[in-house]
């Protein structure tokens, strides 16, 4: 019998349901069990996969080529498990889906309403991913109580409730204890409010969890514990850790994990297995190395933008027990040579992050060129490999109006081209090459020494692509194709000859990389950068 557990936010957004999601599902998985998360996104798009990063962040692709939420992210760094196009649900394909039925008569002389329709598609979006086999699903709630968007979700959770019987059902609710420096105190008035919104929706929460800046003392706890209808012991501290892969322990040392598993009754399996999750924080936190790499990319205000690659780097450094500064360079502010010059020269490597679209594309190029001429270690992904070819076309090749035609679609040189496949597609959302696809790996080249593998799968995003006319001529000056999509010969990998460490590939490595895998490329490209500072 499945068990469940709803994770609910109250008082302000942003308080981390990710990362408490992930972290009490990691102490679960520790503890002996098959658990997952989803993610169940109150917007009324259909995917994020058409919001602009700003708006909401990374867009994260799974296997199956679904575009989700960044959220889904944490739970497989944390997990280490893939997930998959039912883990990420948003009020648009909810909605999709109700309306797709009532036009093909699905519900022919009923009148389609948010109850029973919209909250019975809810339960069963819930209900599908035990059909994956997992005993507990977590299944965690965007956006925060008191919302509009979430009243149908709030009313599905209550009559999931009652449908699985409250022993099969646990609400986790996730709070702030903002504390008022003038009164030197933590209040727990908004938390009480917020609950209070939860029992109007029918839903008492089982456990709260507070996020805090100072400990939460017995006092509060008992106050909260009073006024929430809630044993003292399921109320939480959440206090504020200095990475986010500390949570699953404080959880553990707040026992989080088995106030959950109580109601549940379910008994732990074995004392939580956590031997390399506590030898990854190890390394993390004392680092004998430092390394600083320039991330060059457009939507740098925004940190969320490249969440993804910035936590790979966190597992790369750990794996070289090495700090990396990770320094965010605004592609637009790079624009002449004195611009590089300036804000690269004190870098030990850099990144080129994907993105689309024409802005901040040249000096993306530009700060190729220097790590190619400066035999600076370079990773490119995707939109960052794609301006490796172009910056390799017009400075080495000489072909001054290389570009990619989503740039310059009039180019005599389009030497990155949207894909044959993509030309006949007009809409939007979903359209994409999307999900994991199966790449070749060239001998003797840097990657396979890094995968250790002939043939690898990573995840794509993108239109565009290398176009072959131009591959000869590109390789036989020495920027070469290392890794090949078998089924379709398309060119995934390029490295340049006679330099450190220059890789660009048109697939997104950092969706891949976990706690307990890093992912290789990024564990060498770090290696590649500290023997680029000890040289100098
Ligand atoms: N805009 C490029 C394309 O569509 C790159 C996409 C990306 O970087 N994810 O091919």
């Amino acid at each position: 019998m499945t068990k469940y557990i709803f994770v609910t936010g109250g008082v302000t957004s942003s308080l981390g349901k990710g990362i408490i999601s992930a972290s009490l599902a990691k102490l679960l998985q520790a503890r002996g069990f098959n658990v997952t998360i989803q993610k169940f996104d109150p917007y009324i798009n259909v995917d994020p996969g058409t919001l602009n990063p700003y708006e909401h962040g990374e867009c994260y692709v799974t296997d199956d080529g679904a575009e989700t939420d960044l959220d889904l992210g944490h739970y497989e760094r944390f997990l280490n498990k893939p997930t998959s196009q039912a883990n990420n649900i948003t009020t648009g394909l909810i909605y999709q889906t109700v309306i797709n039925k009532e036009r093909a008569g699905d519900y022919l002389g009923k009148t389609v309403q948010v109850i029973p329709h919209i909250t019975d598609e809810i339960k069963r979006r819930i209900t599908l991913l035990g059909e994956f086999g997992f005993e507990i699903i977590i299944t965690e709630l965007g956006g925060t109580v008191g919302d509009i968007e979430s009243l149908p979700y709030l009313e599905a959770l209550r009559q999931f409730r009652m449908d699985r019987g409250p022993e099969n059902v646990v609400t986790v609710h996730l709070t702030l204890l903002p504390f008022l420096s003038a009164a030197q105190e933590l209040k727990t008035k908004p938390t009480q409010h917020s609950v209070k919104e939860l029992l109007e929706a029918g839903i008492q929460p089982d456990i709260l969890v507070c996020r805090t800046e100072k400990p939460v003392t017995d006092d509060i706890r008992a106050k909260l514990a009073l006024f929430c209808n809630l044993k003292t012991e399921n109320v939480i501290e959440a206090i504020d850790a200095d990475t986010i892969y500390d949570v699953p322990l404080l959880m553990l040392k707040e026992r989080l994990d088995l106030r959950v598993l109580e109601k549940l009754g379910l008994q732990s399996r074995n004392e939580p297995d956590l031997k390399n999750w506590k030898k990854f924080l190890g390394h993390l936190k004392n680092p004998s190395e430092e390394v600083r790499i320039g991330l060059i990319g457009k939507y740098n205000e925004l940190p969320d933008a490249y969440k993804s690659i910035h936590e790979a780097f966190v597992h790369a450094g750990a794996a070289n027990e090495c700090k990396v500064e990770v320094v965010a360079i605004h592609s637009e502010h790079l624009e002449d040579e004195a611009d590089i010059k300036k804000q690269l020269k004190e870098l030990d490597g850099i990144l080129v992050a994907p993105g689309f679209g024409e802005r901040g594309i040249e000096g993306k190029i530009r700060s190729i060129q220097f790590a190619r001429e400066k035999k600076l270690p370079f990773f490119g992904i995707c939109l960052g490999m794609q301006c490796a070819v172009v910056e390799f076309c017009r400075n080495v090749l000489k072909m001054k109006d290389a570009s990619s035609t989503e740039v310059n679609p009039n180019t005599k040189n389009p030497v990155i081209d949207m894909m044959a496949e993509q030309k006949k597609i007009k809409n939007k959302g979903g359209t994409m090459r999307l999900g994991a696809y199966r790449c070749e790996l060239k001998d003797k080249s840097i990657v396979k020494k890094c995968y250790k593998s002939d043939i690898i799968s990573e995840r794509h995003r993108h239109r565009y692509e290398f176009n072959n006319n131009y591959l000869d001529l590109i390789q036989e000056q020495g920027l070469i194709a290392t890794g090949i999509n078998p089924e379709q010969q398309l060119v995934e990998i390029v490295e340049l000859k006679n330099h450190p460490w220059f890789v660009g590939v048109q697939f997104h490595p950092e969706l891949k990389s976990t706690v307990e895998n890093p992912h290789p490329l990024f564990v060498h490209f770090i290696k590649a950068c500290i023997q680029q500072k000890t040289s100098k």
